[in-house]
């Protein structure tokens, strides 16, 4: 990664919806092809951030997947070893999470004691989730090793020069009421947007002006039809051509992510990943690099 010293980069860990593909119990085509070949698996959706320009890197994480085991030694080189344990990777400068869903924080139980032992993690989330995790009593083992963070929406923390990331409210599917983060990465020369979930653009109201102000944005893709869910429409989440008629304007700064196992754009030569691609929008790829 020599050629990413001196820079900040955002780095795609995973594109998949929460569950992940191969998704649990299904042998829909897909997830039985990623059974049988994990080399088409895909990881839960998650961003680094890493900061090169100074050594060791300084890295963050959005959210802690599920599979926030293979994301972590994804970061291998820019982590580097534990000061104390030189066989062991460093632990992350942070993690952010943007709320309590399972591909979201499913990951945090890796941390405790039966897993990283992790002492002093940083892990900034609204006052809200930190009390659902708090309260939680299969949660406590793990407690011990985290310095919490608050994070209050529109408020920006800074986490170098020239880097911040500002935390924004979008309506989500909330049952307990802990709200969901949309982040927004200020790095030296370019800004990025992250928002791996949310239930209908039109429900935010800063949704374009948001899009538009940044260089890229990366966006809940989780469903491209109806027709992956019986023909019901989603709970949550837009639908993927609705999302890139909605930012029509700004399609060349989409990037989509948090795909579900049922999303036929995840498949390469499919009609849905040409029409993507035809509107002028991406698909995220895990290990993409977006150079901040
Ligand atoms: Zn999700
Ligand atoms: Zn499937
Ligand atoms: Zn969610």
């Amino acid at each position: 990664m020599d050629e990413l010293a001196g820079r900040v980069s955002a780095i795609v860990l995973g594109i998949l919806q929460d569950a992940g593909l191969p998704h649990i119990g299904c042998r829909c085509a897909r997830c039985a092809a990623a059974f049988d070949h994990p080399e088409q698996a895909g990881r839960a959706a998650c961003l680094a951030l890493v900061d090169w320009r100074v050594e060791p890197a300084q890295v963050w994480l959005i959210d802690a997947t599920p599979d926030v085991k293979g994301q972590l030694n994804d970061l291998r080189a820019a982590l580097g070893p534990h000061p104390g344990r030189p066989a062991r990777l460093r632990l992350p400068d942070g993690i952010f999470l943007t709320h309590g869903h399972m591909g979201h924080v499913g990951g945090l139980p890796q941390f405790g004691p039966e897993g990283l032992a992790a002492a002093g993690l940083a892990l900034h989330a609204s006052a809200a989730l930190a009390d659902v995790i708090r309260g939680s009593a299969i949660w406590r083992p793990m407690l011990a090793g985290i310095v919490w963070h608050r994070l209050v929406a529109g408020e920006p923390v800074s986490l170098a020069p020239s880097l911040s990331i500002t935390p924004l409210a979008v309506p989500h599917r909330d049952e307990w009421g802990a709200g969901t983060f949309a982040f927004r990465i200020q790095g030296p020369s370019r800004s990025l947007l992250y928002v791996p979930d949310i239930d209908r653009w039109q429900e935010w109201p800063a949704a374009r002006a948001t899009v538009a102000a940044a260089d890229v944005a990366l966006v809940d893709a989780t469903f491209f039809s109806v027709a992956e869910l019986g023909g019901r429409p989603p709970v949550a989440h837009p639908l993927v051509p609705d999302t890139l008629d909605y930012f029509a304007a700004d399609i060349s700064k989409l990037v989509l992510i948090h795909l579900n196992h049922t999303n036929p754009a995840l498949d390469d030569g499919s009609a849905e990943r040409a029409l993507v691609y035809a509107s002028g929008a991406t698909i995220a790829r895990q290990g993409q690099v977006f150079s901040l």
